[in-house]
């Protein structure tokens, strides 16, 4: 079937000599620079870099809701040209419709697409992968903040993506929720298999989940380094190669932490 691409998989995710720049007044900003990254189907990578550097610009790229100016993007085999229920973009603003029940933000995308007749219970299903069955008729001022973001998780979900795309998706919410939600996207990833790529700050986020960790420059962003976590999952945010990966991205994220006086 996939004659094209020999020895790739052929869902991989392949982004190959992207830049883009958009258009100001004053001329073009360019806002990544050549980037080549390859996503093999089923991993998880995280992309770190500077406050405005062009990630949330890279995952729509990914989305494909608008092209790259250079390079291109290929999700299985195919350049990516529009968006697509196979690679959804989340939370970026995860905004729930507020007149709308939890339940029917969910089946907002299959709804749109006139599919929801007949798979009313993929959107149970969804709940209750994020475990929020009991809260299927609630409305959205009715959720906390870590239930909210489960309720978005699960909108994107229940288009079973291949590729979900996670725009800071743990941002605004306390430490603990945060936590607890880590640990269950990366129980649902392991269920579901697909492919993730996470914009986050938090360095320790990008250790737990991903199996590669991207660190872009400032604006125009470029790949500056790429690291491998190897540590079995779960991770512990104490294991000593998480906390020594965890020093060496700050550095290359250019915060070296002050020494500690003695060898890790
Ligand atoms: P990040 O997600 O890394 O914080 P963004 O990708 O959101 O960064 O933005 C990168 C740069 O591109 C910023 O300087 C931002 O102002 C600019 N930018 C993003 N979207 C647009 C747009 N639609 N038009 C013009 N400039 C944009
Ligand atoms: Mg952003």
């Amino acid at each position: 079937m996939s004659g094209q691409l020999t020895r790739r998989n052929r869902e991989d995710l392949l982004i190959r000599d992207v830049s883009h720049a958009f258009a100001l007044d004053g001329g073009p900003l360019p806002v990544l620079d050549h980037i080549t990254l390859d996503i093999a189907a089923g991993s998880f990578v995280s992309l770190l870099g500077p406050s405005g550097c062009g990630k949330s610009t890279l995952l729509r790229l990914i989305a494909g809701l608008e092209p790259p100016t250079e390079g291109d993007i290929l999700a299985g085999g195919e350049l990516v040209r529009e968006p697509g229920p196979s690679r959804i973009l989340a939370f970026q603003d995860a905004t729930l419709f507020p007149w709308a029940t939890v339940w029917n933000n969910v089946a907002t995308g299959l709804a749109a697409r006139h599919e929801l007749k007949g798979r009313e219970h993929e959107i149970d299903a969804a709940l209750e992968l994020v475990r929020l069955g009991g809260f299927a008729k609630a409305y959205p001022h009715q959720l906390s903040g870590g239930m909210a973001q489960r309720a978005a998780l699960a909108r994107a979900l229940v288009n079973a993506p291949q590729i979900l795309l996670l725009d800071e998706p743990f941002g605004k919410l306390d430490s603990l929720t945060r936590m607890t939600l880590q640990g269950e996207l990366l129980a649902i990833w392991k269920r579901t298999g697909f492919t993730g790529v996470l914009v986050t700050h938090d360095v320790e986020e990008a250790l737990l989940l991903s199996d590669r960790v991207i660190v872009l420059s400032d604006r125009p962003a470029r790949i500056i380094r790429e690291f491998t976590v190897a540590a079995p999952l779960p991770r512990r945010r104490d294991d000593p190669a998480i906390v020594r990966l965890r020093g060496e991205i700050l550095s290359a994220l250019g915060h070296a932490e002050p020494a500690s006086g003695q060898a890790a």
